[in-house]
């Protein structure tokens, strides 16, 4: 009698249909986080994913159709592609700019780096990080870009994306125009993406945050990105200095943001005399009372499409009112501690059902675009700093993959190593056998191989290459 398990997968099998462009991904392990790992495992591939299991479950006349497009891997783990929440791809070439200040000063030595750059050299930064999170297993990034350019550096290396064009304008009387610039400039982009990124890339807005950000403007991109359908991705209450501007002032934060306005005004005679300070200092929305959080709900600026980077400086009932409002979070760990931001509470967004993921944030903040070692990173500081708090492997491969779909929006097509979902498929060598797969993806020597996005291989050998 043949058992109830390989019945069942023998008539997927007969019904599947295999042609020119199946392949077969054979391993010591597939994880597809939609179960328990699969040991001695096999994924059928076409653009999508046609079908997991035991390779012993696959027929013999099966095995031997797809015996000459069957990469077997051997000591490895298959797992659905990697999904990083943050990331400024723009930025890539300031690896290692500022690797010790405190947010504002990075962000001046930031500014002053790359404000001469043409928009080549952006290009060229976007690609290498592009090809950088490729190269760690990341098959789905989104990413704030001030210049459009990572969306065709995430085009021509085969990732899908969600890129916010970020927004900026802290005057509420020229909100209305603000927007208006904003939204040709993203009409002319989204020409073009349509024309190159085969339906990979979605292009969305990105107000930068809530002290750069005027709420009448920020409140034309909720209700675009409402009627649009789309995400809306925003650093909120990144900082301590953020925190207590919006609630009292601070000093720190006014020069900083002087600093920025008369960066841009560099030039224009006109405002050589300008006080930037007090166009600061007289914002309408600064000092006025309440969290970060607070302003933009008291604003009606949150909604279920607000993906909201960092939230470090977040109390207990700013974490409800986002929760309420269906808003989900960023974690990006490594950045908010090498920036001296401080620590974000997640045992509480855990205990508020506030849906959150990780995001690397950009090479100018972090090591690398590693989601693994951005997990690694984050198991250590909330372990150290709450020893109580329950968070294990299985949750974090959960948290960068079939979470992070959700918060996104689509769980439906990725996230998961399950039959008709899209071959966003990321390949980890191992040195040697593992009875433990999730913890050896995390703790162990697993290196990327090869990485797959709807079955277009764009990583091989651990290299990223042009599409
Ligand atoms: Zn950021």
């Amino acid at each position: 009698m043949i058992p109830a398990a390989p019945m069942k997968a023998l008539r997927e099998i007969e019904s599947m249909k295999i042609n020119g462009s199946s392949r077969l991904l054979t391993a010591d392990w597939v994880l597809p986080v939609s179960g328990p790992p699969i040991e001695d495992a096999a994924v059928l591939i076409s653009d999508h994913i046609d079908w997991v299991g035991k390779l012993s479950d696959l027929p013999a006349n099966v095995r031997q159709t797809l015996a000459k497009r069957t990469n077997s891997y051997g000591h490895a783990l298959i797992t659905p592609g990697l999904i990083n929440l943050h990331a400024h791809l723009d930025y890539s070439h300031l690896h290692g700019v500022d690797c010790n200040s405190a947010l504002f000063t990075w962000m001046r030595n930031l500014l002053k780096n790359s404000s001469s750059w043409s928009p080549e050299d952006f290009a060229a930064s976007a690609l290498y990080g592009a090809k950088k999170a490729a190269e760690a297993g990341t098959t789905f990034i989104v990413d704030s870009s001030f210049t459009g350019n990572s969306a065709q550096a995430l085009a021509e290396t085969g990732l899908r994306a969600i890129v916010g064009l970020e927004l900026f304008g802290s005057s509420e009387v020229h909100a209305d125009s603000i927007w208006q610039q904003w939204l040709s400039k993203y009409e002319k982009l989204n020409e073009v993406n349509k024309a190159r990124a085969r339906g990979l890339i979605t292009l969305t807005v990105a107000p930068h945050a809530p002290y750069t950000v005027a709420p009448a403007l920020w409140r034309q991109a909720k209700n675009w990105c409402a009627k649009n359908n789309l995400k809306l991705t925003a650093h909120i209450a990144e900082s301590s200095q953020e925190y207590e501007w919006i609630k009292a002032g601070n000093t720190e934060l006014d020069e900083y943001l002087a600093f920025v306005r008369s960066l841009y005004a560099a030039g224009s005679q006109s405002l050589k005399d300008y006080d930037y300070l007090k166009d600061v200092r007289d914002t309408s929305w600064r000092a006025r009372g309440g969290s970060p959080v607070t302003h933009l709900a008291d604003s009606d600026l949150l909604d279920k499409n607000t993906l909201a980077v960092h939230l470090v400086h977040a109390s207990t009932d700013d974490l409800g009112i986002l929760q309420k409002a269906g808003a989900t979070v960023a974690h990006c760990p490594r950045s908010n501690s090498r920036l001296r931001n401080g620590r974000a509470r997640i045992e509480n967004f855990v205990s508020a059902s506030l849906p959150f993921a990780f995001g690397t944030d950009s090479l100018a903040s972090v090591d690398d675009l590693d989601l693994r070692a951005e997990i690694r990173a984050a198991l250590l500081i909330h372990r150290a700093a709450n020893p109580d708090f329950q968070f294990t492997d299985d949750d974090a491969l959960k948290a960068c993959t079939l979470t992070a779909a959700r918060i996104l929006d689509r769980q439906h097509e990725v996230g998961t190593l399950e039959p008709e979902k899209k071959a966003d498929i990321c390949i980890f060598s191992l040195e040697r056998a593992t009875r433990n797969p999730v913890s050896a993806l995390f703790h162990e020597s697993a290196t990327v191989q090869d990485v797959f996005v709807n079955g277009v291989q764009i990583v091989r050998n651990g290299v990223a290459s042009r599409i």
